[in-house]
């Protein structure tokens, strides 16, 4: 990379929390921002130019959760439950071969870089047991679409049908068969496969990380839950967990544990500064508390928890508490799309639902704040990335000023939360190199992936036909029985906090 500087001239740009643009220079050197100077400030003739006139520059999103392998299954499921999309999850995402898993998050990335987002945490799923190899895939695949990444494999030890209590029994003898015959790997396997992976991850720790994602609490025993969270810290690895998602997820742990969720993992020593919350719709103002007090993070998906009926996670009392938050997409199979405009949005908007006055609403600015610093923190790659300032990466998205969305531009952070869907997106860049230039992706040969990836569903399809017919035998089950549970999720008493407004 050339060692003379490089000066980004002529744009608006919008830093951390400010609401309006402002004209100014970004001079990089290597893969960082060196600083922000005065339009013109910057005369060294060594200096290469990049003009941005008429864009508006802002920091590039970050998705504090979503799943790379989504990308294949999107528009699959509608009036889904989040345990029904669990029903259907091995026909969404088995019989996949490595290539797959490369096209998959492929597309998942070619989406969050087009909708102006740079980096993500993805929880990437990978049937029965995780493999290196298929890890290797999945990092080649943000590598050569140019983003960053944490990849986190997302793993259990129990099926969704043995992770829910009760659940089995609720099946015919014809049925309980078809659940039965559904299995994890072996958790010692899957923790060997991540130790290899981490012994050996060919990824620098600032562009393509690797994680350790026990699903769901509820789908690990203690002693894989455990077996996480001591590779997390023998290799510091950032750690996520879908907790409390939904009603079902509270009203199961009462069941099994006898307490929330939050405070078993608590008990196993799970929680900390590497750990992240996704969802945390179903917590109390004592679990944020837990939370707070062991430096951990939330990754918060409005538009997911609306599309699966899970609720509202309601984000200011974490806040107010202190607690890191970020904000996501979650999969293409559950949210769907993968744009961080629609993801600030909702998450500005939700905050809006609770008996609270308007200055307790989330805002456009601290909305945008959440989804960039707050969801790197998420990354753990806090002061890293997720703000324009001197020492970060040169994370950056160019906007189109003469874009509809944009004309006229009265306020760049009002328009970009409330308004923009990233169509007005011409420009990203990742450590101080075009990813997107001028609207076409500079690292992939996008024609022929398209092809490949056509192939590849249509393929998945017929492999799992067989699958997918007899998961979708054992749904109305699935559906009655944790509708009735979840219901149970209500007699626990659920503590708010002092400042917890009620959902209206
Ligand atoms: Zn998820």
């Amino acid at each position: 990379m050339a060692n003379s500087p490089t000066v980004i001239t002529g744009g608006l740009v919008l830093t951390a929390g400010s609401s309006q643009a402002t004209p100014a220079d970004i001079v990089l050197k290597d893969d960082t921002i060196a600083a922000i100077a005065p339009p013109g400030q910057v005369t060294s003739e060594a200096a290469q130019r990049i003009d941005a006139s008429n864009r508006l520059i802002i920091a590039g999103l970050v998705n504090a959760h979503t799943h790379g392998h989504g990308g294949l299954a999107k528009g699959a499921g509608d009036r889904w439950s989040l345990e029904l999309l669990l029903n259907a999850g091995p026909s969404l995402n088995g019989g996949r071969t490595d290539d797959d898993r490369y096209l998959s998050t492929l597309l998942t990335a070619v989406e969050m870089l087009r909708k102006g987002c740079t980096a993500c945490y993805d929880l990437a799923a990978m049937l029965p047991v995780p493999t290196v190899e298929g890890l290797h895939s999945i990092s080649q695949a943000y590598a050569d679409a140019g983003m960053r990444a944490v990849i986190a494999p997302m793993i259990a030890d129990r099926s969704f049908y043995q992770a829910i209590p009760g659940l089995l029994d609720a099946f015919p003898p014809e049925l309980r068969s078809i659940a039965d015959a559904i299995q994890m790997g072996p958790g010692d396997a899957t923790l060997s496969a991540i130790r290899a992976a981490a012994a050996s991850w060919p990824h620098s720790d600032d562009r393509i990380r690797l994680g350790i994602a026990p699903t769901i609490p509820l789908h690990c025993s203690d002693a894989f839950m455990c077996g996480c969270r001591d590779l997390a810290a023998e290799y510091g690895l950032p750690l996520q967990t879908h907790l409390a998602e939904s009603s079902v997820q509270r009203a199961g742990a009462m069941r099994r544990y006898g307490m929330t969720l939050t405070h078993h993992l608590d008990k196993l020593g799970v929680l900390g500064p590497r750990f992240s919350a996704a969802h945390a719709v179903w917590i109390d103002a004592d679990e944020i508390e837990l939370l707070a007090r062991h430096g951990s993070g939330i990754a918060h998906n409005p538009g997911s928890n609306m599309r699966l009926g899970n609720g509202i996670a309601d984000m200011r009392p974490a806040l107010a508490r202190g607690v890191t938050v970020g904000v996501g997409t979650d999969g293409s199979s559950s949210a769907d799309n993968q744009n961080m405009f629609e993801a600030m949005r909702l998450a500005a908007f939700v905050s809006r639902v609770f008996d609270r006055p308007p200055d307790a609403w989330i805002g456009a600015v601290e909305a945008l704040q959440l989804a960039t610093e707050g969801s790197a923190a998420v990354l753990g790659m806090a002061g890293l990335i997720g703000k324009i300032a001197p020492g970060y990466k040169a994370d950056l998205v160019f906007l189109d000023l003469d874009h509809v969305n944009l004309v006229p531009l009265n306020n760049a952070a009002q328009q970009l939360v409330n308004g923009e869907d990233g169509a007005a997106v011409r420009d990203v860049m990742v450590g101080g190199r075009f990813v997107l230039r001028d609207g076409t992706l500079t690292g992939i040969d996008w024609p022929r992936i398209v092809e490949r990836a056509r192939a590849a569903a249509a393929r998945l399809t017929e492999t799992n036909a067989a699958t997918r017919a007899s998961t979708e035998r054992l749904a109305s089950i699935v559906s009655r029985f944790c509708v009735g549970l979840g219901r149970c999720a209500h007699d626990v008493p659920r503590k708010l906090a002092a400042d917890g407004g009620e959902q209206r």
